[in-house]
Parts: structure tokens; sequence; C-alpha cells
């Protein structure tokens, strides 16, 4: 369908290098994309009879949020991790539904799913493309390539040997993966699982690279160790999802390599820190009496704190690693509606400025997710999808959620706080 030419009319637009607002600006719309940004007050006299005007007022209007961590089949409630063991695909179809909607809703308009069953993930990818369900720009891995037993193995694919793990790439990608999600350590809420140990060794990760780019698809690891890490590094593993630093010995806390931050970031590997799912946790569990704690058997000798991971996540940027934002959403508190909360966390933990943080919760992660030449800025040629907020993110960080306005490839979808889908 052909999307109607249009101009969106707001006191503060973000300008294309998403480093400051541009006062009293009109975003032309046409065919979808956008054709220009210029000054209200200089759009020709018949703009009216030519387009429809949208005057949304003391608003501010920025790209649409990029999100590189979803997991749409999961409900974002505390016991969410329990619910995708023993939920039947049904329900966790109609969850992920009702997620997609709210992603878009939110003021995300791109999302990338690494890791949900692909019985959900890849029918509703299909759903998005061919206009059944409302939901944002999806890329997908459909289930996480594990060890047996491994991390999520109940919504993932086993796959122990080399020989193994190339054949499961192949199979996600004839299923319609764009993106490859490996576990390349065990996780905290996987039983059978220790995060403090890799699940693969750097050879096996080598060959899964090599055949994630013959087909000229993204690979992605899940890292909570630092010799899993160092392992992703050496593999070259595209985007390091976590990138912890656990020693591996259970007595221990961390074990930070400056020297593997470097190469990490000499070989432009990007990194989702997934601070903004820890901030919301962190709120959400101080705000109840008893709030659920899942801690595996190799995390109890010792009690590392917020604080010494984040000096891990600051040593790996003071190397020159770029973040992207990815809020792990679906899982415990990390609610579907709320990416903004990965540029909260980027200027509350890190203390990056809100334009920096901006940035990263659009145009980075749109070049990280290899859409940042259609998304992620407000420029004329990219595709219009848009967001506006009330307040002013820039000044308050926090204003960055809820959007009430969301544009879609020029088509509003929702219009001062009315979801018109
Ligand atoms: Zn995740």
């Amino acid at each position: 369908m052909q999307a109607k030419s249009t101009v969106f009319k707001a006191a503060r637009v973000a300008n294309a290098e998403l480093t400051a607002w541009l006062p009293d600006h009109a975003v032309i719309v046409d065919s979808g994309r956008i054709s220009a940004v210029a000054p209200s007050s200089q759009l020709p006299d018949d703009t009216r009879s030519r387009y429809e005007v949208y005057e949304l007022g003391d608003v501010s209007l920025l790209p649409g949020l990029c999100d590189a961590h979803c997991h749409m089949h999961c409900s974002a409630e505390p016991n969410a991790q329990e619910q995708a063991l023993t939920e039947g695909n049904d329900v966790l179809l109609m969850r992920a539904v009702t997620a997609m909607r709210r992603i878009l809703m939110s003021g995300t308009t791109t999302v990338r799913d690494i890791g949900s069953r692909n019985e959900v993930s890849f029918a509703v990818l299909s759903g998005i493309e061919s206009g059944v369900i409302p939901g944002p720009r999806l890329i997908c891995a459909g289930t996480p390539i594990t060890i047996t037993s491994g991390h999520c193995w109940f919504f993932g694919t086993e796959a122990d040997t080399k020989e193994q793990v190339v054949q499961a790439i192949r199979r996600q990608v004839k299923l319609g993966a764009r993106v490859i999600k490996m576990m390349a350590t065990g996780g905290m809420f996987t039983p059978t699982a220790n995060p403090r140990m890799p699940q693969y060794d750097a050879d096996t990760l080598r060959a899964a690279v090599r055949e994630a780019e013959r087909m000229d698809v993204q690979i992605v690891a899940h890292t909570l160790s630092a010799e899993g890490t160092r392992n992703c590094v050496d593999a070259g593993i595209h985007h390091l999802i976590h990138a912890r630093w656990l020693d591996a010995d259970p007595a221990k806390k961390l074990a930070f390599d400056p020297r593997v931050a470097e190469r990490m970031a000499e070989n432009g590997q990007w990194v989702d820190p997934t601070i903004g799912h820890h901030l919301l946790g962190d709120e959400a569990r101080a705000a109840v009496e008893n709030p659920l704690q899942v801690k595996p058997w190799s995390m109890q000798q010792v009690t590392i704190t917020e604080e010494e991971h984040i000096a891990t996540i600051r040593g790996m940027h003071d190397a020159g690693v770029r973040f992207t934002a990815g809020l792990d959403m679906g899982m415990p508190y990390s609610s579907h509606a709320n990416s903004g909360a990965n540029a909260w966390s980027f200027h509350e933990w890190l203390g990056w400025d809100t334009w920096k943080a901006i940035r990263a919760n659009t145009a980075d992660t749109a070049a990280a997710l290899r859409v940042g030449d259609e998304v992620g800025r407000i420029e004329p040629g990219k595709v219009a999808d848009l967001a506006v907020f009330r307040g002013d993110p820039a000044a308050n960080i926090r204003a960055l959620i809820n959007a009430v306005t969301v544009v879609q490839g020029g088509r509003v979808v929702k219009l001062n706080g009315e979801s018109l889908l």
C-alpha cells in the first residue's frame, strides 16, 4: 500500500547526526521515505493542499528506536524463564504477537529477535511481513544454538560438535534466519548450564562464523565468562551479547582482560552489554519484598556486585568497543515496551551524555543490525520510521519511554497516545 505524503511538525526534531534538536522543524515524507527536513516557517504555501500535515506540538521527534535483543515469546514477568520452559507453542505464539504490537506502539520500529522457538519466530516474521499482524521491522534468529543440556536448551537447537553446529546454522538459514544466535557459555537460569564455563571452544565458534559468513548472515553469541568472551573475540563473532567476564573458578569473581577488549575494538566487534535489563531488574526488585532471584550453583560462593560488572563494561568502552541497545526484551522485568531503558542505563550508569545514549538506541544499533542505510536517523532518503516523545529526552533521558505518536514507513500507526492498528 502506498503511504500518503505527509508532513510532521514538532517543536523538537533530532538532527541527522543525533547531536542536537532542530527547533520548530518539519519532516516531509513521500512514498514512505523522508524527502526533506526544514524549518516549519519555511514550508511552501501550498503544503496543506499537497500533504497531510500533522501538527504534533511541544514534543520531541526522533528516529524510531532500534533494539538488538528481543525474546518475543517471553513475558517479562518475574517467572518468564519458567514459562518459556513449560508453555506450549500456541501460548508462546500469542505472547509473541502481543509483544510485537507492544514493541511497535512503544516507538521501537526495528528489533532483532535472538532466541525464541522456530515455530514462533518465523510464523510471527511472516505475519508481520505479510501485514497480518502489526509489528516492527524484524530480524530473526529463531532458536539459539546450544550444547546438549546447555543454556536455553528448552527453546534451542542442541548441537555439540563442529559438524552439528554447521548443520544447525544451515537449518536456521533455511527457515528464514538472518542472524544466528550461539550460546558460547552457560547462562544464569538453565540449571544444567554453567555460566562460568564455555560451551564451545574457539575452533568450533570459528567454524560457525565461517558458515554464517558463507551465507551472508550475522552471527551473535551469548557470553558470560572471561574464557567464553575471549573465544568469541578469537573466532570473530560479529556481536557479543552480555560480554561478561566471570572467572571459571566458582570461588572467584571476574577476570577482565583489557587486551582482549582491545582486540574486540580492533576487530569492530559490537557488544550488547544488556545493562538496561539490569537497571530495570534492580529497580523492580527493590520495589518488592521478596524478589525472585535465580542463582545457579556456580554463582553461590561469592557475590559479584552490579558495580563490579559495570567496571568491566566501562573497561570495554574505554578500549574503544562500540555498544548497541539490546534490552533482553521478555526476560524478567524487561518489558517489550521499554527499549529506551537502554539509553537510560548508558546515561545513568556509564555517564554518557544523553545524545550519545540516544544514538546508541537508534543509529548505532541500526548500523550493528546492518540496516543503518535504511533506518536510525532522520535524514532524506531514510525510511520514515519515527517516534515522538513527550518532554525532552536530551534533557531528561527518562522521557525516552511510551512514544505518543509512532510512524512506520510513513504510515501513522499511533497518534497522540491512541493506537490506530
Ligand atoms: Zn537474551
